[in-house]
This record gives structure tokens, C-alpha cells and sequence, in this order.
């Protein structure tokens, strides 16, 4: 049987590129994770951990890389993958939550019919910052009556202390800077 892999293997790949998309930002590009089969295969693992198939009716992921690590996650656990997008891309009815970035604010959108109220739902996005993006996708699966399990993210930049945004919610997150 392989090793399992770690989340310091995980960290160990993931690529700090600076100042992008701005001056002043570590972007953590997760591309390297991706691109190498055990180490994305090992980061769905450990994402889904807590949970066995069939334990979880829906992996959500959040627009657009949450979306790689939830459409693989919800393949393992024998559920559906449904997602979270930015204001205008999902073309049916949906329900809006606004956020508010550093500057200004953002929109994201889920489908009205997307969940039946009290599926069970795993929640996946690849990075928590200020936990905005999060707290809006969390309160639009509360509209929908989901039973949120966990919220898990591939990394968290503690800093910032987005988990205040998600109090009422298990959390966790791999690598943590
Ligand atoms: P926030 O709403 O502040 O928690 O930001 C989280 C979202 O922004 C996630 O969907 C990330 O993909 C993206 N993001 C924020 N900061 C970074 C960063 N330093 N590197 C990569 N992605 C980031």
C-alpha cells in the first residue's frame, strides 16, 4: 500500500507567488497540488476524512477552485457535487448573499432547488482568507435548511481570522500559514 500523504507534503507544494493579483498579496497557487496525481489524490483524502460514502448527501464547493477539490471529494463519498457560483453564472432560480471584500463587495449564488432542506453537506474551498466568501456560501445552504457537517479548506491564512465568519460551523482546514 503507498504512504498516505501528509499535509506537509501538501505544503510543501503548494507555490507562494507574491503579489499577485496585486501588490502586497501572497497568492497561494495550489496548480502544483493538482498536478501531481498522489498528492491530489492524498489532499481528497484527507479533505474528506471524517466521512465515509454515503455519510453525506452533497459536497459543496465554492467558484472556482473549491470547485476541483469538491467535484473529486463528492465522486469519493458517493454524493452530489453542487455548486456555489459568482452573481450570474448558475442559469435557474437562485438565492444571492452578498459579502464584503477590502474594497467593495461580492455576490455569490446558489440554485433554489439545489438541496432538499436537511441534506447533509460538506462544504469545500481550497483557501479561507477573511472567511467572506465562506460565511455567504454558509448562509445561502442555512436559507436552503442544509445540515452543514464541516467546512473544510485545502488552506487557511490564520492571520486573517476568517473562522470568525463561520463560528456556528465545524471548521478545518490542511495547511495553515
Ligand atoms: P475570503 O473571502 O477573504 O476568505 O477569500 C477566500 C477566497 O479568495 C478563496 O476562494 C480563495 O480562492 C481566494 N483567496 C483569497 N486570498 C488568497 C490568497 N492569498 N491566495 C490564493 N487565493 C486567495
Amino acid at each position: 500500500m503507498p504512504q498516505a500523504v501528509t499535509a506537509a507534503e501538501i505544503e510543501a507544494a503548494i507555490r507562494n507567488v507574491p503579489d499577485f493579483p496585486k501588490p502586497g498579496i501572497q497568492f497561494k497557487d495550489i496548480t502544483p497540488v493538482l498536478a501531481d496525481p498522489r498528492l491530489f489524490a492524498g489532499a481528497i483524502d484527507l479533505l474528506t476524512e471524517n466521512f465515509s460514502p454515503g455519510s453525506i448527501d452533497a459536497v459543496v464547493g465554492i467558484d472556482a477552485r473549491g470547485f476541483i477539490f469538491a467535484a473529486a471529494a463528492a465522486t469519493k463519498l458517493n454524493a452530489g457535487f453542487i455548486p456555489i457560483r459568482k452573481k450570474g453564472k448558475l442559469p435557474h432560480s437562485t438565492h444571492e448573499q452578498d459579502y464584503a471584500l477590502e474594497y467593495g463587495h461580492a455576490t455569490v449564488a446558489i440554485h433554489t432547488d439545489a438541496l432538499r432542506s436537511g441534506a447533509r453537506v460538506l462544504l469545500i474551498d481550497d483557501l479561507l482568507a477573511t472567511g467572506g466568501t465562506a460565511g455567504a456560501a454558509a448562509a445561502l445552504l442555512q436559507k436552503l435548511g442544509a445540515n452543514i457537517r464541516e467546512i473544510v479548506f485545502l488552506i487557511e491564512l490564520k492571520f486573517l481570522d476568517g473562522r470568525k465568519q463561520l463560528k456556528n460551523f465545524p471548521v478545518r482546514s490542511l495547511v495553515v500559514y
